[in-house]
């Protein structure tokens, strides 16, 4: 018999590896800002075409390449940052694994200028699907060009799965946020086709910060400073009063680099208990050093994630440094600690009856609107519903408690009451009804929603004195994807300045009046729905507008307006669930009642 298995060419297997570290336009802008980093550049301009689809270019005056560099820059396993395993334990610049150039230039079409310092000539390197073009010396300025063009124009399949402009500029903006502000005394700017979106001199934390996110920030940031043998933890929380109702003013840096810790964020959620209004997330900004060799940065191909050989001490500390600058601002009232600034935590040995790390699920695979059933458990609920005629929801009054003097049956008066100002119970005939008030409310409002914009033609709107905000530029393009269609179920806005909007209309079946809360919201809630085939834009709209209009708990209801609930509940085509698939409905029943009296 022959062989059959052969070393893949190299293109292949660039291309391969590409699917890993490169996603969208937002990894090309990532990799070649972190390079310039790397390189040590002073200034960094990042130009952008047609939310990077046509054009990602990244010019720095770092340390440019020699000619051979420059060709070797684009090998797989090409780097100048490690040499040696050993050097896994002490990275201090961001990259190091030598594949995010070998990688952008196996999906698209690569153009390099460097020049270092000394060199006379520069050297142009021109590769498209990771084939060499062009390479021979030019003229340039000293430092590093990086033109990447057409973006994965030879796979069609990867082309066409990118999102909207708005939305793939959105995650550019993302990026270049995290990477600028661990970095402020580098100068960054931004440009999109014809407008700059960023011009960030060197300056420090707090000036970058107040950079990127606008000037009413300033006055919001608390500072953080901890230090203690295992970690430093400098930084700024937000007053809990001004947090936003929108993720992106949360950032965690390890050793300048940026991370997602779904944990360490519970521990400054924690320190601010109570302290928050509802549904609110605090911004932060919380820079973390210590001993490279104590982290493991090598375990997700992104590189966001990071493991930390020891997360509860530092889980413990985090949470003491943000209620301690919380109470040196007197927003936590009294707390022991004995120095002002420093907390010294002895390492390891007193955690031992630490809390667990809360377990995060997420169903990736979950669709919110494939259908009401989707787990066993809601597909039993979902059957009780069934076998006990909710849905036929007339049928549960034919038998209504009657007058004790067995008077025939009148229009029996419907009896309803509030639980906590968060669940509205009924009598029913099979036992008690009961409603959670928030997400019936949703989903009368999500299939109001989705009603009109499939019909185009608007709700009513509330007309109000005008209110100006400030919002995150990534925001910005969040809005305008969303923008038409929200102005269709009441919302009005304009835009006076580049991250400045101005609500003039809200839309009138909104139960909070605070337009910056229902903007907020939406915005969040359009960015937390996945979205896939089954899930068109409008679904999308109208579940995040639900989310933002409707009633919250804790909100008292008259008995008429729970009254006004219970039908419009009922008049919906899928009473049972929430837009996002959560129960609407329960029924306690007379058994089930029954039982506990025995
Ligand atoms: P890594 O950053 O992991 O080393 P890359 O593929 O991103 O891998 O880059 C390969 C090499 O090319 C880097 O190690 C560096 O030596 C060189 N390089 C890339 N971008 C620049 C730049 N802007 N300026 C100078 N050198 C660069
Ligand atoms: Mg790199």
């Amino acid at each position: 018999m022959s062989d059959i298995i052969k070393l893949l060419p190299d293109s292949v297997a660039n291309q391969i590896a590409a699917g890993e570290v490169i996603q969208r336009p937002a990894s090309v802008v990532k990799e070649l800002m972190e390079n310039s980093v790397d390189a040590g550049a002073v200034n960094i301009t990042v130009v952008i075409r047609d939310s990077g689809k046509t054009l990602i270019q990244v010019v720095d005056d770092g340390s440019g390449m020699s000619e051979t560099d420059a060709r070797l820059s684009f090998e797989r396993h090409a780097t100048s940052k490690i040499t040696s395993a050993m050097d896994l334990f002490a990275i201090k610049t961001k990259g190091f694994r030598g594949e995010a150039l070998a990688s952008i230039a196996a999906v698209s079409m690569v153009e390099a200028k460097t020049r270092k310092e000394e060199s006379d000539a520069g050297t142009l390197v021109m590769i498209s699907g990771s084939k060499v073009e062009k390479q021979e010396p030019c003229s340039c300025p000293a430092g590093t060009s990086f033109s990447v063009k057409n973006l994965f124009y030879n796979i069609p399949a990867r082309r066409k799965f990118l999102k909207s402009d708005n939305t793939e500029m959105r995650h550019i903006i993302t990026e270049f946020q995290k990477i600028v502000i661990a970095h402020p005394d580098i100068r960054f700017i931004l440009h999109h086709n014809e407008s700059e979106i960023y011009n960030l001199p060197a300056g420090n934390h707090r000036q970058r910060i107040i950079g990127v996110f606008g000037k009413q920030i300033s006055n919001d940031l608390i500072a953080l400073d901890t230090e203690t043998t295992l970690i430093t933890i400098r930084g700024f929380i937000g007053k809990p009063e001004n947090a936003r109702r929108t993720y992106g003013e949360q950032f965690f840096f390890v050793n300048n680099r940026f991370m997602k810790h779904p944990y360490f964020h519970k521990a400054v959620i924690e320190a601010y208990q109570n302290i928050l209004p509802a549904e609110a997330v605090p911004a932060y900004f919380i820079f973390m050093e210590i001993d490279p060799a104590s982290i493991d940065i090598n375990i997700h191909p992104t590189k966001t994630e990071i493991k930390f050989e020891d997360e509860r001490s530092i889980w413990q500390i985090l949470m003491a440094s943000v209620r301690e600058a919380l109470g040196r601002f007197n927003i936590v009232p009294s707390l022991d600690f004995e120095n002002e600034s420093l907390v010294e935590i002895p390492v390891r040995s007193s955690f031992r009856d630490m809390p667990e790390p809360p377990a995060i699920e997420v169903d990736p695979d979950y669709n919110p609107f494939s259908g009401v059933a989707r787990t066993p458990e809601h597909k039993d609920n979902f059957n009780r519903f069934k076998r006990e005629n909710v849905s036929n929801w007339e049928k549960l009054y034919t038998a209504f408690e009657r007058d004790k003097g067995d008077k025939p049956a009148m229009e029996p008066e419907r009896k309803f009451f509030q639980v906590k100002n968060k669940y509205i119970i009924c009598p029913v005939k099979s036992g008690l009804m009961i409603i959670d008030q928030k997400r019936a409310h949703q989903r009368i409002l999500f299939e109001r929603f989705l009603e009109k914009l499939n019909q185009e033609h608007g709700v009513s709107q509330t007309e109000m004195f005008p209110v100006e905000i400030e919002l995150n530029p990534a925001d910005i393009f969040v809005l305008k994807e969303i923008e038409d269609d929200i102005s269709l179920l009441g919302f009005n806005i304009q835009h006076p300045g580049q991250n400045t909007i101005l609500i003039t209309g809200l839309p009138s079946d909104s139960s909070s009046s605070d337009p910056v809360e229902i903007l907020e919201i939406l915005l969040e809630a359009y960015k937390q729905t996945k979205s896939d085939a089954a899930t068109g834009i409008k679904e999308k709209i109208a579940a995040a507008m639900a989310e933002a209009s409707a009633i919250p708990y804790g909100k008292s209801l008259l008995k008429n307006e729970m009254e006004d609930m219970f039908d419009a509940l009922f008049a919906c085509k899928a009473p049972n669930y929430s837009p996002k698939g959560n129960p609407v409905i329960n029924i306690l029943t007379l058994e089930e009642i029954d039982k506990r009296f025995r």
